[in-house]
Formats: structure tokens, C-alpha cells, sequence
């Protein structure tokens, strides 16, 4: 469906970003990776679905370096199509002992980056009439929780962002959707697993049943797979007029 695409997802050598990474190549479109760590891992388990990889190593907390990436995908792979906005960073920490810096960092790494990559995207996109841009945003854009005041303040303007670019654009074949995880097992929920059973004197089972429990009642977690099937829809003929949508994929957590 997506053959002679460029997918380019930020924040993609774990988790979320590799998983709608792999949804996207195997509908065929090229992709361009981002993210540190590991990434000859990652490349080589996207590139199994036998479609053309990139990566830049843009941190995607300076705007230069954003554009320096976005120069890069256009210059190897002619124009970006599908931009998915998804690098993202967490903090938890009461507001009076939150670090400035850590607010910072939070606010330009799971905010600012997705304006920067969208400005520079939007233009080649319309002058080819197609586009997909899809912001990972979190049900942390819909509701709050303590102790989360950078993440939620970014989880919320990215919905915002979300509608404006949807509708600056509702004319054009190009959408901007946002989708909204509940909890997934990644690294960057892991830590919250280990923190809570060191917190707590338990073991990592009994964090996670009440990580859980206390907020997605399905009692189970959003895998990266399934978030990456939503991508796919998106890019689908079925999405071209869904425009500034929030959607949860949340075990109904903002639905109590
Ligand atoms: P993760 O820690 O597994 O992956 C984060 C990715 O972002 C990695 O590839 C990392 O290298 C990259 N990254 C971090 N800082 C970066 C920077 N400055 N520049 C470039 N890349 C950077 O986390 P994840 O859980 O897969 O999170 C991905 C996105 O999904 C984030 O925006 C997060 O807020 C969101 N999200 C996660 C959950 C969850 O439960 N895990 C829920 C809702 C939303």
C-alpha cells in the first residue's frame, strides 16, 4: 500500500517508534530512523521487510540538527511522505522539586521537535497534494496524572498542534492525526515499573499489576505492534479525511 513512500519516524531505534517503524515498512514504504542507542540492531529489523533504510542521528532537542535531518531524508530519499512525530522523553517529579533543566528538555524533545519536523515537512508535502503526518502523542494529551507536569503540558500541546495542522491543511491531501497511548511496555515505562517496586518494597509483577490497576482498566498494555496497525490506517485511503484526531489506544483509560 505504502510502496514509493518515505516514512520518517523520530525516535525509532525502541519501542514505539521501531514498532510503527516495522507497520510501515511492511506496507512498503522506505523509512528513515532516528533515535540513539543501538542502531544497526533496529535497521536490520526493519529492513527485513525487504524496503530501503535510513538514519540520522538528529537529537531531536536541537532544531538544527532537525533540520540537518530533514535535509538529509530529502536529499537520499527525494521527499518525506509520512512524517511520524514520535521521539519523546519522561520526567516524574512533583512541580516545586521538578528540575528546570529536565522541564526543558521535556517541553523541545516531546513538543518543539514535532513543530520543527512539521514546518520543514509541510512544504514538499503539499506540493505533491499527499501526506501523512501522525504525532504520538499519549492519553497523558487527554487527562493528567501527578507528579507529570512537563510530560502532560507537552502531551497536551502536541494535541493542539495536531488540530492546527490538520486544519491549516484540511483543503490538501495531507492529514495530521495524533494517537494516544496508554501504558506500553517500553524502556521509558520500564524505568517507571523499577521505580515504583523499589518504591514499594515489591517485585516488578506486583509494580506492574499496579501500574495498571491504577489507571487502564483492561489490565493489560498498548503494544507497539497494535499502535503501528493504527499508523497504518492512517496512511490508508480509508484515512483521507480523518483530520486533528486524538485517538486512544488506552484499555480505556480515558474513558472512567
Ligand atoms: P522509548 O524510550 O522506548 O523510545 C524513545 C525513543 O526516542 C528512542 O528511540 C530514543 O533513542 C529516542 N529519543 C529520546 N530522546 C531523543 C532525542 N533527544 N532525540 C532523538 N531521539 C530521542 O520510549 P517509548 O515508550 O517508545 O516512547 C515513544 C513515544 O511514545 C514518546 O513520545 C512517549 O511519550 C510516547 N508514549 C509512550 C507511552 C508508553 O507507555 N511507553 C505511552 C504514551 C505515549
Amino acid at each position: 500500500m505504502l510502496q514509493g513512500k518515505t516514512a520518517l519516524v523520530t525516535g525509532s531505534t525502541s519501542g514505539i517508534g521501531l514498532g510503527i517503524a516495522k507497520a510501515l515498512a511492511q506496507q512498503g514504504a522506505s523509512i528513515v530512523l532516528n533515535g540513539f542507542g543501538d542502531v544497526e540492531g533496529p535497521k536490520a529489523e526493519v529492513a527485513k521487510a525487504g524496503v530501503r533504510v535510513g538514519y540520522h542521528g538528529a537529537d531531536m532537542g536541537q532544531p538544527g540538527e532537525i533540520e540537518a535531518m530533514m535535509l538529509y531524508a530529502a536529499r537520499e530519499f527525494g521527499r518525506v511522505d509520512i512524517l511520524v512525530n514520535n521521539a519523546g522523553i519522561q520526567h516524574v517529579s512533583r512541580i516545586e522539586s521538578f528540575p528546570p533543566e529536565r522541564w526543558d528538555a521535556i517541553i523541545a524533545i516531546n513538543l518543539s521537535s514535532a513543530f520543527h519536523a512539521t514546518r520543514l515537512a509541510l512544504p514538499a508535502m503539499l506540493s505533491a497534494n499527499w501526506g501523512r503526518i501522525i504525532n504520538i502523542a499519549s492519553v497523558h494529551g487527554l487527562v493528567a496524572s501527578a507528579e507529570k507536569s512537563a510530560y502532560v503540558a507537552a502531551k497536551h500541546g502536541i494535541v493542539g498542534l495536531t488540530k492546527v495542522t490538520a486544519l491549516e491543511n484540511a483543503t490538501s491531501g495531507v492529514t495530521c492525526n495524533a494517537i494516544c497511548p496508554g501504558w506500553v511496555l517500553t524502556p521509558l515505562v520500564q524505568k517507571q515499573v523499577e521505580a515504583r517496586a523499589a518504591a514499594k518494597g515489591v517485585d516488578n509483577t506486583e509494580a506492574t499489576r499496579q501500574l495498571l490497576g491504577e489507571k487502564e482498566p483492561s489490565m493489560q498494555f498498548t503494544t507497539p505492534e497494535e499502535l503501528g496497525q493504527l499508523a497504518v490506517f492512517f496512511c490508508s485511503p480509508a484515512g483521507n479525511n480523518v483530520r486533528g484526531v486524538a485517538w486512544n489506544m488506552d484499555g480505556g483509560w480515558a474513558a472512567q
